[in-house]
């Protein structure tokens, strides 16, 4: 294991709005910030360099674009300010400042964080290729990955932007779904609310649960129901998905009786839960029942360990977007700042 000799003030894990952001706000405070962007494995199942929106073919609701824009294209933006502002990336070829075309084909690749050690300061980052990287802050920005059926289809669909989605809040309103039958999968509180969300743009929506019974909160459920163009199917999993640029349906099983049919669908949006990144922090930082990270205070981005700052979906179960992402990557940079300048005054 090699370890490199500068100590850095601030290291970022994360390349979604919340760590982009979180960067520009650090390199521009002088503070010479470094940061893991990940790399892509198989996506989209795992967290990949520029996070969920890279697998959102249109960002409608994110100010500033009139015209909308798309999820990579947007991330590409956030970088390339993080970059101009001298924000450093640890990729194959060591710790790279010439990332100027970032996303745009270059050679190398953006490294992974694989550990950490929090225990004492400074502390530990260790790379994907086993070098330690020693730093006085570190921002957490890993986001979460929403969780899908893992059909190949489904993936194909989803990467191609043919109509499958994990956010109905991010996808729903885009022209391609408008006044089609679309379906939801899942029962949670997140089904019912995409669910009904879809309901002002589509003609009918379906929601498929695997169960008879929802596992949303009565009054939610409540809401579902009562929804004249909300149809619940239940009992059904979805086996595959129907389709070839663009979905056209899904092949449903029913769990009780083993019969498949089709069902034909103009979108498909999974709401089946969302995993935080946040595996790597297990019992070095305090995490939440469903593995958040645990805000000290719900106004800022401090954790359970002083000089661990958090932002974004790993740190949010709740509103999830990119633009809260980005507000509390801004918290973290100046929350950071202000401590490192507690330390070094001290
Ligand atoms: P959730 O409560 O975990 O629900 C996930 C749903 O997806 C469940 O119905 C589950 O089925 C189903 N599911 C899981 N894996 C599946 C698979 N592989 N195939 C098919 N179905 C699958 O997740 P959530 O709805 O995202 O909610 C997360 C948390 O946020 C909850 O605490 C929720 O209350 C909260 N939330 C609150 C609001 C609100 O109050 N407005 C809105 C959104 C979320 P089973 O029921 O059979 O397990």
């Amino acid at each position: 294991m090699s370890q490199t000799n500068q100590v850095e003030r601030i290291i970022i894990i994360g390349s979604g709005p919340a760590a982009w952001t979180a960067a520009i706000y650090a390199a521009r405070a002088n503070l010479g910030p470094l940061v893991f962007a990940g790399r892509p494995k198989t996506v989209p199942t795992t967290l990949l360099p520029g996070g969920q929106l890279m697998m959102t073919t249109e960002v409608e609701n994110y100010p500033g674009f009139p015209e909308g824009i798309s999820g990579p294209e947007m991330m590409s933006h956030f970088e390339q300010q993080a970059v101009r502002f001298e924000t450093r990336i640890v990729t194959d070829s060591g710790v790279n400042p010439d990332v100027s075309n970032a996303n745009d084909g270059h050679s190398y690749s953006y490294h992974d964080c694989k550990q950490v050690n929090l225990s004492k300061r400074p502390f530990i980052v260790i790379g994907e290729d086993d070098t330690e990287y020693r730093t006085h802050a570190l921002v957490i920005a890993t986001g979460a990955t929403a969780k899908w059926m893992g059909l190949e289809n489904e993936q194909r669909l989803a990467r191609s932007g043919g109509g499958v989605s994990a956010c109905a809040v991010c996808d729903g309103a885009l022209p391609v779904f408008r006044d089609k039958v679309l379906a939801v999968v899942g029962g949670g509180d997140s089904a019912v609310e995409e669910a009904m969300y879809l309901t002002r743009f589509a003609s009918k929506v379906y929601m498929i649960h695997r169960r008879d019974q929802l596992r949303a909160s009565k009054i939610m459920a409540k809401r579902a129901m009562d929804n004249p163009k909300i149809e619940i199917l239940w009992n059904k999993i979805v086996v595959d998905v129907l389709g070839d640029d663009k979905i056209t349906g899904v092949m449903l099983k029913d769990t009780k009786t083993g019969g498949e049919s089709p069902l034909d669908v103009g979108g498909l949006f999974m709401a089946i839960g969302h995993t935080p990144a946040t595996a790597f922090l297990e019992g070095q930082l305090e995490l939440d029942e469903k593995n958040y990270i645990k805000l000290k205070d719900p106004y800022r981005s401090t954790t359970s360990i002083d000089g661990v700052f958090a932002a974004g979906d790993c740190a949010d179960s709740v509103y999830r977007q990119a633009v809260t992402a980005a507000g509390m990557g801004c918290k973290a940079a100046i929350d950071a700042e202000r401590w490192l300048a507690e330390q070094e005054a001290e």
